[in-house]
């Protein structure tokens, strides 16, 4: 009856595998009418985050016809500088969410909807959740036209689709068919002793291993030589077959001797444990050669969903005397995959080279508080904002604090406060924190003031000191100057920039009467569309007021004529 039992447990673990339940198939359709060549999958590794869904490309063009995915209504539309830009969610009766990003503009209907609010509002940012009786869709109805507003670095569509709890899944397992036919690519290799006394080959630092093709595709390694707790970590990218952009792999598994050790996929994602990313990739080597190394082991504090089948936290138990064959598959969701073996040979080593860490003042434990006080500036670094215990280098250097360094990930935002109790009060006004960054550069931090304390929150280690903006920001017309007749322009433009501390905000008025203007930051410029048909009149005066980040106002005017 006991071993009934447990092979019972050992099935139902299997069985467990597939950790997402069955999704609908043949439900979603793709939203653009094109052959789906991606610039990002589900899942792929980016800055602070996992990718939500599937970056579409639109053949470098933009204005290209988006269709609703399945039928459903119109549930949310946001606008924003950054981020997705103009993007449109629509809620389907099955529960699911999709959401389309970076979008150029929407269709007439749901355009002149958003446009009515933003006027109302007189923002051109927004967020609107309309009733679900109010801007209804149908499966492959124009929703909008692609784009590239916010935070894009080319024309695409971002695609997502979402659970009954606003989970992003991957599209893929939708249906959503990206043709595939090439294998994931592996390009780098690493072995980390762990635990007290490991070593990989007699060293107790990370080793970065040479993959020696076979001429099955697979990949092997020198025989490792090592002793004690120690893991893995892999640099992996996949290339669909239509474009020769390195997307995101699906899955990826190890097994020690056959028997399977840890095991993770892509499929689905909650944005509240996105920037774990920080925690599953070897974050030190990312930040000094740009390069994404997953670790195939997974610390005791990290929560991260995408793990299956984790046994002693992927952590190998190499013993003197004894052989192994650690083996990593990777694949893609259609199942093209990559083999790399690696023999390893349990043997103490008498010398290790002694793990390279450096120890400092301040130690702190990852899940205490720390706080520091010191020349008029404090610190305080919250609980569980670091992943591991750590030695912390704090240096104060007249009114600038170099905290720590910024190859070390924070998770929530440390504080740092300066007093300015002595400065008088017109400096005063004009002053912020800043981040310094590499080339010695001072970048806005969102500093908040109180009379005598200024104070920011930032996740990024680093320097920080208090820098004073005294330039207002610059104004420049683009497509007409003051006195013109302009009746032929579609568009009134306007490049707007500040040197120091950036725009805060800028409204724009014509007689008196506000205008819409969109801002892309990616080229400074302001637009206002004629076809709003808000300016109606011959003469018009023209007045925009651009503030930066500290207060520094400029004020540009000029009159167009138009005839109508
Ligand atoms: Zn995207």
């Amino acid at each position: 009856m006991k071993q009934f039992f447990i092979l019972f447990i050992g099935l139902f673990s299997l069985a467990t595998y597939a950790q997402v339940d069955n999704v609908p198939q043949d439900y979603f359709e793709k939203p653009l009418d094109i052959p789906l060549i991606l610039s990002g999958t589900f899942g792929e590794l980016r800055s602070n985050h996992f990718h939500a869904g599937l970056d579409i490309k639109t053949q470098g063009r933009q204005g290209l016809e988006v269709k609703s995915s399945a039928k459903g209504y119109v549930s949310r539309i946001k606008i924003q500088h950054y981020g997705y830009g103009k993007a449109l969610y629509i809620q389907h009766p099955n529960g699911y969410t999709t959401v389309y990003g970076h979008l150029q503009k929407l269709s007439p209907k749901i355009e002149a909807y958003l446009k009515e609010r933003q006027y109302s509002k007189e923002s051109y940012e927004i967020e609107l959740f309309p009733e679900p009786a109010e801007l209804p869709v149908e499966q492959g109805e124009l929703i909008a036209f692609s784009g590239n507003t916010g935070g894009s670095g080319g024309p695409h569509v971002h695609f997502e689709i979402r659970d009954g709890s606003q989970r992003p899944m991957n599209p893929e397992m939708f249906g959503i068919d990206i043709e595939d036919n090439r294998d994931p690519i592996v390009d780098g290799l690493f072995a980390y002793p762990i635990g007290e006394g490991a070593h990989v080959n007699n060293s107790a630092n990370r080793q970065k291993l040479r993959l020696i093709p076979q001429n099955d595709g697979s990949y092997t390694t020198n025989t490792l030589e090592a002793c004690g707790e120690i893991g893995f970590g892999i640099s992996t990218v996949d290339q669909k077959s239509l474009a020769p952009n390195k997307n995101g792999v699906y899955k990826i598994e190890a097994s020690l001797n056959g028997s399977p050790v840890i095991n993770l996929d892509f499929q689905r994602i909650s944005f509240g444990e996105s920037r774990y990313l920080n925690f599953l990739i070897d974050y030190e080597y990312y930040s000094n050669h740009r390069k994404r190394v997953q670790k195939l082991f997974k610390e005791s504090n990290n929560p991260l969903s995408i793990y299956n089948g984790v046994v002693n936290e992927g952590k190998l138990e190499i013993e003197d005397g004894l052989d192994y064959n650690y083996v990593v598959e990777v694949k893609d969701f259609k199942g093209n995959s990559k083999t790399i073996r690696i023999p390893i040979k349990g043997n103490f080593a008498g010398e290790i080279t002694p793990k390279d860490d450096k120890t400092t003042d301040y130690f702190t434990n990852y899940n205490e508080t720390f706080s520091i006080q010191e020349n008029g500036i404090d610190i305080y670094i919250p609980k569980n904002a670091l992943y591991y215990d750590t030695f912390l280098d704090i240096q104060f250097m007249g009114d600038t604090v170099k905290v720590h360094h910024n190859d070390v990930p924070l998770h929530k935002n440390m504080t740092i406060g300066f007093d300015v109790s002595d400065i008088p009060e017109a400096e005063k006004e004009k002053l912020f924190i800043a981040r310094i960054n590499s080339y010695g550069r001072p970048s806005y931090s969102t500093t908040y003031k109180k009379p005598t304390r200024f104070t920011t929150g930032t996740r990024t280690f680093g320097e920080y000191t208090l820098v004073a903006d005294v330039t207002p920001p610059s104004i420049r017309p683009v497509n007409f100057s003051d006195g013109q007749w302009i009746s032929s322009n579609s568009t009134l433009k306007v490049k707007i920039s500040d040197d120091l501390s950036g725009i805060q905000g800028y409204r724009a008025t014509v007689n008196g009467k506000f205008i819409l203007m969109e801002y892309e930051y990616k080229n400074n410029t302001l637009t206002h569309d004629f076809s709003d048909g808000v300016i109606t009149e011959t003469e018009n005066n023209f007045k925009l007021i651009v503030t930066d980040n500290v207060g520094n106002v400029n004020i540009y005017e000029a009159k167009f004529f138009r005839k109508n």
